[in-house]
Formats: structure tokens, C-alpha cells, sequence
């Protein structure tokens, strides 16, 4: 048997067992019946590398008395409309137009393409939350990702993330496999865009975001 160290992002350490043969699956099944939370939101870490369901444990090179790290994150339940009447607090200095602005972890931004609004050809921004996320797969993006001031549908052009902080996985076409940067901290006032590194847009075949508060 091997004899884990679960650490959750509280510091929880909490100890389990599994056998050598174990996958990752059995693990993350392991490590969230004992940290009583969901597994399609929780994903487990070993030297800062994320673990892959289907995977076996001797993959990571993991071998007892290990500590493995397991972050929680919820998918979908951080959705909500900006409130823009309540929104004069949380303008960042880099733009002052009513409806762009940016609140803790993920934003979605792009323009607002209806005439009838406000904020026509105006950036406008929407605010995603923690989570574990893949923008492209994102379930509701096109529902419920809208413009602040007229409540209709924009499509996204770039993540901006705020006070938070984010591990990124992406894939670029031609690339022979993924990369993973290293993790990312929002903090202060400013904002951080994905995708502008070096002036260009960047296209993602496969992009994955894990978006924590700071700790
Ligand atoms: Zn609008």
C-alpha cells in the first residue's frame, strides 16, 4: 500500500491509502471521500504537476509518504449577471467606460456589437469567477456570457484575470504538446490578459485554466 498526504489549499493534511497499482482516478475517488468534496471539481497536483485521470500513480513518480495537493474548484456556480448599478467600486484604473470592468479571478471581454446599447462598440467585460475552466468547452459561454448594459450575448475576445491566481495549460497549432506555465499572480490593481504575450493573439488549440483566489 502506499500512504498518501492529501493537502488541501486550507492546509488541511489529510491521510490515505491506495494501492501501489492505483490510477489517478481511484486517487482523486480516495482524497475526495475524505476531503468530502466533488470530484469533477477537484484536482490533484503532485510536484506542481497536475495528475491526469487514466494515468497510474508510478507515472508522477509518486511513492509512499508522498503529499499530494488537492484544489477545489467549482465549475458553473459563479455565474451571475453584473450587477452595473452596484459595479462603481470595482472600475480598475485601466478604463473608466461603465461596463468594463474587472472583479476577482476570471473576466470575459470583448465589444458589445448591439446598436441599441449603451456601450456599442465599447469593451465590455464579464465576470466568470474561480474555477476550473476551459474557455473553449465552456458550456454556458454562449448564453449567459452578456453585455452589462443591454443583457445581450457578446462574444469573447480575451481572458483578463484580476486579483487572483491562475495556473494555465494551453496547446498552440503546430505544437507537439502541451505547455504549462508557470503559475500566474494577479495582484494589485492591475490585470493580466491571456493570449497578448508578445503582441500577438494567440490561438489556442487547447487552453485550460485553474483560477484561484490568493491565497
Ligand atoms: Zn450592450
Amino acid at each position: 500500500m502506499l500512504h498518501l498526504i492529501i493537502e488541501t489549499e486550507t492546509g488541511k493534511k489529510l491521510r490515505v491509502e491506495v494501492s501501489e497499482t492505483a490510477n489517478v482516478d481511484k486517487l482523486v475517488e480516495v482524497a475526495c471521500d475524505e476531503n468530502g468534496s466533488a470530484k469533477e471539481e477537484s484536482v490533484l497536483f503532485f510536484k506542481e504537476r497536475e495528475l491526469q485521470c487514466g494515468k497510474a500513480l508510478s507515472d508522477y513518480g509518486i511513492t509512499d509518504g508522498a503529499t499530494i495537493i488537492l484544489k477545489v474548484a467549482t465549475r458553473g456556480r459563479m455565474f451571475k449577471a453584473p450587477d452595473v448599478s452596484k459595479s462603481e467600486t470595482k472600475k480598475t484604473g485601466k478604463n473608466n467606460l461603465l461596463y468594463w470592468y474587472l472583479d476577482k479571478g476570471l473576466n470575459y471581454g470583448g465589444k458589445c456589437r448591439n446598436k441599441e446599447c449603451k456601450a456599442h462598440e465599447q469593451n465590455v467585460m464579464f465576470h466568470r469567477g474561480f474555477g476550473k475552466i476551459d474557455p473553449s468547452d465552456d458550456e454556458h459561454i454562449d448564453e449567459i456570457v452578456r453585455c452589462p448594459g443591454c443583457k445581450k450575448v457578446f462574444e469573447v475576445e480575451a481572458n483578463f484575470f484580476f486579483q487572483c491566481q491562475v495556473e494555465i495549460v494551453y496547446k498552440k497549432s503546430g505544437d507537439e504538446g502541451v505547455t504549462r506555465l508557470p503559475v500566474k499572480r494577479v495582484v494589485g490593481d492591475d490585470y493580466w490578459k491571456l493570449g497578448e504575450e508578445g503582441g500577438e493573439k494567440s490561438n489556442y488549440t487547447a487552453l485550460k485554466l485553474v483560477v484561484s483566489p490568493l491565497e
